[in-house]
């Protein structure tokens, strides 16, 4: 069984945009810059915003929290992202999920400049995906992509298997792993015989928010697994999948921690680079 080392994946994809930035700072007289925008108090948004800024840091990329109060307004929300909008310093913007009771996140992310939406979440961002134009792909999903790239796992003609159909996670995943020439099936919570459907897989992504609950007898044996999930049990963190057991039959599978999640924030700033370099004209 091979384990698809996320963390240490991420770790050389961010020393080498390290080098890239250098290299581009000095090219173009500035670093890349992204803005987040971070909305309240909810502490797990605190500490990912701080993991984004210290990520950013590391790879040379500028970064700037605009840390605004719950109570701020949709309006005003708005307002401060169009102003990140309009400012010719700023490469990306990020709007950290969840926003408070209150504010509405898909308006706010539809009022970002596709051409800075660092989490490929704009209409138009998501559009462009599936009809495969230039875009920046959210960060979950290209992570699994770069992952099983990295580790020469090839995607055409075998089938693929993702279980969740989340906006951010389960359908950007589907449509990437087409491209890829997959043949995918998409579960979700009404899928029948769940189990069946995940046996068939080459590839199976677990992205469903329920601890392991993907276990040996639903993985094919020799099939590869990507697990999205992150969830908390009596154990600590944990996946969707049961590693334990399935690591007795898959070829290949990520950890949690350490595979998918450090992925994502290195994708954030491989975004952040294409955005950059976009603006750069280059
Ligand atoms: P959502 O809750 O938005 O979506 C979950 C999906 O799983 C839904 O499509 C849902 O189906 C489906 N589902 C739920 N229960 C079942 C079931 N019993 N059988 C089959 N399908 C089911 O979650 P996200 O996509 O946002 O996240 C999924 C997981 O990935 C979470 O654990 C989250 O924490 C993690 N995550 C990790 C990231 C990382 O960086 N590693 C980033 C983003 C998310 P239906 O549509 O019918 O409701």
């Amino acid at each position: 069984m091979l384990l698809l080392d996320g963390k240490a994946t991420a770790q050389a994809l961010r020393q080498e945009l390290a080098q890239e930035t250098a290299r581009l700072a000095e090219q173009y007289g500035r670093t890349p810059h992204l803005a987040v925008v971070l909305v309240g108090d909810d502490p797990a948004s605190q500490i990912y915003v701080r993991n984004k800024e210290k990520a950013c840091a590391d790879a040379g990329i500028r970064s700037t929290a605009h840390r605004v109060e719950a109570e701020i307004g949709q309006a005003a929300l708005e307002s401060l992202v169009s102003g990140l909008n309009a400012d010719p310093d700023i490469d990306g913007i990020l709007v950290q999920a969840p926003l408070p009771r209150g504010l509405n996140l898909l308006d706010v992310q539809s009022l970002v400049d596709p051409a800075k939406d660092v989490d490929g979440f704009h209409p138009v961002s998501v559009g462009r995906l599936s009809i495969g134009l230039p875009s920046l792909p959210p960060c979950t999903p290209a992570g699994v992509m770069f992952l099983l790239e990295k580790y020469g796992i090839p995607c055409s003609g075998r089938k693929a298997v993702v279980v969740g159909r989340s906006n951010i996670v389960g359908k950007p995943m589907a449509l990437m792993l087409t491209k890829a020439d997959a043949t995918v099936t998409v579960c979700h919570s009404r899928t029948r015989n769940l189990a069946d459907e995940c046996r068939q897989a080459d590839i199976l992504v677990a992205a469903i928010g329920r601890a392991k609950m993907i276990t040996a007898d639903m993985v094919k044996p020799g099939a590869v697994v990507m697990d999205v999930g992150m969830n908390r049990d009596e154990s600590g963190l944990c996946g969707d999948v049961d590693f334990a057991s399935v690591k007795e039959v898959a070829s290949a599978i990520t950890p949690v921690p350490g595979g998918i999640g450090p992925m994502t924030i290195a994708m954030l700033l491989k975004n952040t680079v294409q955005a950059y370099l976009w603006r750069m004209g280059a």
